[in-house]
């Protein structure tokens, strides 16, 4: 075999590339660079530190197994981490909080103290989204991700993850001037300053940042002097080695009536998203609300509010307050009853109709014949099992309950327990006929039992 790098990274580059997304490719994998290889190790090279763990944590068997699948043999895979200085751009970290910024103070940022990383709850759904954040937060204009771009569907936690950047990279001493605007703000004070004859001091005000983040990109849409406003503005700040951090509703090329050369920047930076919340998430942030203000709340009020509100952090949060503000007002204890009063105000009448799980074990029992007592035992038969993880897996995907709670409901079972059921279930469903049509009649009974 050749021992040429490039040629054996670009044929495992092909592989990859027909195995993940184009965006986690562009991100990802694209930025590696091979530089060595000796026939049994292949050296790479990565961008920083955070990029070596994000795929280490995240595609190394993706990696190892093309790696081994292209050579044909057990080649190793070595990283070697991009540290020189010149992957700084000047003006970045150490001199931005000396030298220049020394002579003008900093003035207003316009951020919002309460969005910081520390209650910003992490999910799957924002996992990538967050780790960005952090990453820039550390070294603003120091990273691979200038600009950073956040985008998401409505009240997902863009804002707040934006203004946490600004925040802690202040808190750290990275920066010292952040300014966070909206694209409207941007835009009002653009307008006012040609009325007024400002432009100059309109455009110094916006370029003697550090960190400039701009929230809701998306107003920016044809409005051509505004962009081309915003265009040099985030040139001279890239070129100054400073960072920009933006948001948008929803991915860059969606942006109709952006112009092109803006586009092509956003892509030259990092584009991460911010999708809808799990259930566990949900959850995870509804405690981490009640925590937060010292609300006593069971477990199951917050369970049946995160299962009913699915699409938006913003209104689980609203339905919290309501209930609260509820309770207090009538003087009554925070019960289901009253989560159920304030949720039909939340969401209107069609929150998820009641299939109970023990509908599911009992409809589940009835096709699969199995008791449903064998369900809910301990009994390992195979039929018996299989029926089980049935269960498992459609009161997962009926109910909006928790998986800690659909363990409790098969008699105690661990949540990870419930995790292995529904994977072997969707493995099982790709290929087995029989099961197959088991399944749509018990979801086609369930259905009519809820009629
Ligand atoms: P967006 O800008 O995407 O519309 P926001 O950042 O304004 O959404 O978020 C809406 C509300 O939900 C805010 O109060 C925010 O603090 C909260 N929120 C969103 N995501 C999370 C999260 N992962 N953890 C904690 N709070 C969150
Ligand atoms: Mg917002």
């Amino acid at each position: 075999m050749e021992r040429n790098p490039d040629s054996l990274w670009q044929n495992c580059l092909d592989v990859i590339k027909s195995r993940v997304p184009d965006q986690t490719y562009e991100t990802w994998f694209k930025p590696i660079k091979p530089v060595d290889f000796d026939n049994e190790k292949l050296t790479v090279q990565v961008p920083s530190q955070f990029f070596y763990e994000w795929i280490e944590n995240h595609y190394k068997d993706l990696l190892t197994n093309t790696l081994e699948k292209v050579s044909g043999n057990g080649v190793q895979l070595v990283y070697s981490v991009v540290v020189s200085n010149e992957e700084l751009p000047e003006g970045s970290v150490q001199s931005s909080t000396q030298g220049a910024s020394r002579s003008s103070p900093p003035s207003k940022s316009f951020l919002n103290d309460r969005y910081t990383f520390e209650n910003f709850v992490e999910g799957d759904n924002n996992q990538f989204a967050r780790a960005a954040a952090l990453a820039v937060a550390q070294a603003p204009g120091g990273t691979s991700f200038n600009p950073l771009v956040l985008y998401g569907g409505v009240g997902l936690g863009k804002t707040h993850l934006a203004q946490a950047i600004g925040n802690k990279s202040l808190e750290e001493g990275v920066t010292r001037r952040v300014l966070y605007t909206s694209s409207e703000k941007f835009t009002l004070e653009f307008i006012n300053s040609i009325k007024n004859n400002k432009t100059t001091e309109f455009s110094e005000q916006y370029r003697n940042v550090d960190l400039l983040i701009v929230d809701d990109i998306q107003f920016f849409q044809k409005k051509e002097s505004t962009q081309e406003q915003f265009f040099h503005t985030f040139n001279a700040l890239y070129q100054a080695g400073k960072q920009v951090v933006l948001t948008s509703d929803r991915p860059p090329k969606e942006l109709s009536g952006m112009e092109e050369r803006l586009l092509s920047r956003f892509h030259a930076g990092l584009i991460a998203d911010i999708q809808p919340p799990d259930l566990e998430t949900r959850i995870a942030i509804l405690q981490h609300k009640a925590q937060e203000d010292n609300i006593e709340i069971s477990y199951d009020i917050l369970e049946f509010l995160a299962a009913n509100i699915t699409s938006n952090v913003r209104e689980l949060e609203g339905s919290l307050i309501r209930l609260l503000a509820f309770s207090s007002l009538s003087n009554t204890d925070i019960t289901i009853d009253l989560a159920k009063k304030v949720l039909k105000e939340v969401v209107g009448k069609n929150f998820r109709s009641a299939v109970s799980i023990e509908d599911i074990q009992g409809i589940t029992g009835d096709v699969m014949d199995v008791s449903e007592s064998d369900i809910i035992g301990k009994g390992r038969k195979m039929e018996v099992a299989l029926a089980r993880q049935v269960a498992m897996y459609l009161s997962r995907e009926l109910t909006g309950s928790s998986l800690k709670t659909i363990g409790l409901h098969f008699g105690g079972r661990d949540h990870s327990t419930v995790v292995h059921a529904c994977k072997v279930i969707e493995e099982k469903l790709e290929k087995d006929e029989t099961l197959r049509s088991q399944v749509k009649s018990v979801r086609h009974k369930i259905e009519m039992s809820q009629l």
